[in-house]
């Protein structure tokens, strides 16, 4: 283990360019978990009498109301985004790209929707939130690039929600103000989406000229299409380049999987390192 983080400590020195890519193992490490069984049994008693297990468990959930929906994600999204602080985990990251490594071009792609990078101070240009952030409303109707933010009407859905019905009234429903359709929280497919993913594919484009160390932490399969699977491609079709795998594995999870293996084809080219990010994180500071 030690070995394997010794020689990402001496890749990222080597490298021209970091490419990170975070998922949700990062934040988990980091102390903000999804899959805290005890935290959803007293925060959402409603849904856990209902066999709801977790919050992980409820991204998937569609058998509820849209009241019902808008009362959990304001509670969800103020636990998430509001009441938790900027994460120090996140604050070593950043030393490591900031302090340490001052001659590299970075550059992170997550599907982290908790604005942990954001509000530790990193660069938002240097960020792809890819899947957007709790912060924002968006037009259903697309009638509009305009954005709202949520916090506001969070707060509302929050003071008045029924803990009896797990609801939020049907006249807190939020609307655009614009063309009159319903908002939806601004992520997967939110308005600077495609620009945000323009600049993400320049500096990839960039990184050709040099040395890259491409660093994955914490990604599964929730959307293996973003950070897994581009990652493995990339180290497959350029020759400068190391991957190098940061996972622990659920072996008894059907849930959370999150295999740390590297395929065949790319294996001279990559290291798995089986660990928790935090621990891995914690080391790179002390070799860098
Ligand atoms: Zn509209």
């Amino acid at each position: 283990m030690q070995e394997q983080i010794a020689l990402l400590a001496n890749t990222m020195k080597q490298a021209d360019y970091i490419l990170i890519g975070a998922g949700a193992g990062l934040s988990a490490a980091a102390g903000l978990s999804f899959a805290d069984e005890k935290l959803f049994r007293k925060r959402y008693p409603y849904w856990a009498e209902r066999g709801r297990h977790s919050e992980y468990h409820m991204f998937s959930f569609r058998d509820w109301t849209i009241e019902q929906q808008w009362a959990y994600m304001a509670d969800h999204i103020s636990r998430v985004r509001f009441e938790t602080p900027p994460l120090p985990l996140y604050q070593t990251l950043k030393t490591i790209l900031e302090e340490k490594l001052t001659d590299k071009e970075y550059m992170i792609i997550t599907s982290n929707v908790d604005c942990q990078f954001t509000r530790n101070g990193f660069p938002p240009q240097k960020v792809f939130e890819y899947q957007g952030n709790y912060d924002n409303l968006c037009c259903t109707n697309q009638c509009t690039q305009e954005i709202w933010p949520f916090q506001p009407v969070m707060e509302q859905m929050i003071a008045v929600a029924n803990p009896i019905t797990a609801s939020i009234p049907s006249s807190l429903l939020p609307h655009c103000s614009n063309c009159g359709a319903p908002l939806r929280l601004a992520f997967r497919d939110y308005p600077s989406y495609n620009a945000e993913k323009i600049a993400y594919q320049q500096w990839l484009k960039q990184s050709e000229q040099g040395m890259l160390c491409i660093m994955e932490i914490g990604v599964g399969f929730n959307s293996p299409g973003v950070i897994r699977v581009p990652f493995e491609r990339i180290t497959q079709e350029r020759s400068n380049v190391k991957f190098f795998r940061i996972t622990v594995d659920y072996p008894d999870s059907e849930e959370e999987i999150a295999y740390p293996e590297i395929p065949k084809p790319i294996a001279d080219k990559s290291c798995s390192i089986n660990a928790d990010a935090g621990f891995v994180i914690h080391e790179l500071l002390k070799l860098l």
